[in-house]
């Protein structure tokens, strides 16, 4: 059976592998979190501002504060596909049949063609970190760059957008940028890959992963929520 997997899940995997088989294999979704709709509100902003510059043909300023000699990719039809959340950067093992996919933010092209993806982080913090999570996820992207035939430079980048609150609110946010680089790892996403499909088709339930404790709360809180008064 073809197993198709997004970058997402692929993320769920390496945090909670119990998480993510009982995604895969019976359909129980992770308790999702408050939406996000400030993070998402940025996201389509973001990706408006950097629009504007590429139908321009110039630099975003944060490419030109960091001296990045790049410009944004330009093929706006294939950079739409990639942005799409169904459709994405997507790519299908001839070997296996499996699919890998996930969608950009945005791309990057460099003066000797090779592409590099680029990932818009809008956060409270007061500085800008890369995590795990973030590192994989450009990581993947930039495998399935690879995939698709495309060159791809040793890098991948953050545009990070961190609110700014030492002048209060007073109705308004603003936001300072800042471009970090990150060195793109794709050589190891395929064994997570295959690790993750690998799981999809067993019938043990593995262990819960580090970074949670839900499951070991719910062990604990159910016989007594359960329990008939
Ligand atoms: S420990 Fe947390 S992340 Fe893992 S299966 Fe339980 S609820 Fe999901």
């Amino acid at each position: 059976m073809a197993i198709t997997l997004s970058r997402w899940q692929l993320e769920l995997f390496t945090k909670c592998p119990r998480c993510f088989w009982l995604l895969k294999r019976h359909n129980v979704k992770p308790p999702e979190g408050f939406p996000l709709a400030l993070n998402t509100a940025m996201d389509g902003l973001l990706k408006e501002e950097f629009d504007t510059y590429r139908v321009k043909g110039q630099p975003h300023p944060i490419l030109v504060e960091h001296r990045i000699n790049a410009k944004l990719f330009a093929d706006t039809t294939r950079l739409a596909a990639w942005r799409n959340t169904f459709q994405g950067l997507r790519w299908t093992d001839p070997e296996t049949g499996h699919t890998l996919f996930g969608a950009v933010d945005d791309v990057l092209e460099f003066p000797d063609g090779s592409l590099a993806a680029l990932d818009y982080k809008s956060s409270g913090a007061r500085e800008a970190r890369v995590y795990p999570s973030y590192q994989l996820q450009l990581d993947v992207y930039t495998f399935l760059l690879e995939r698709l035939g495309h060159k791809t430079a040793p890098k991948a980048f953050l545009a990070f957008f961190l609110a700014v609150k030492d002048d209060g609110f007073n109705g308004r946010l603003p936001f300072r940028r800042q471009l970090l680089e990150v060195t793109a790892q794709p050589d190891r996403v395929p064994a997570i890959f295959e690790q993750a499909i690998h799981l999809t088709k067993s019938d043990q339930t593995p262990s819960p992963g580090a970074e949670c404790d839900c499951c070991r709360w719910f062990g604990a809180a159910s016989p007594i929520i359960t329990r008939k008064e």
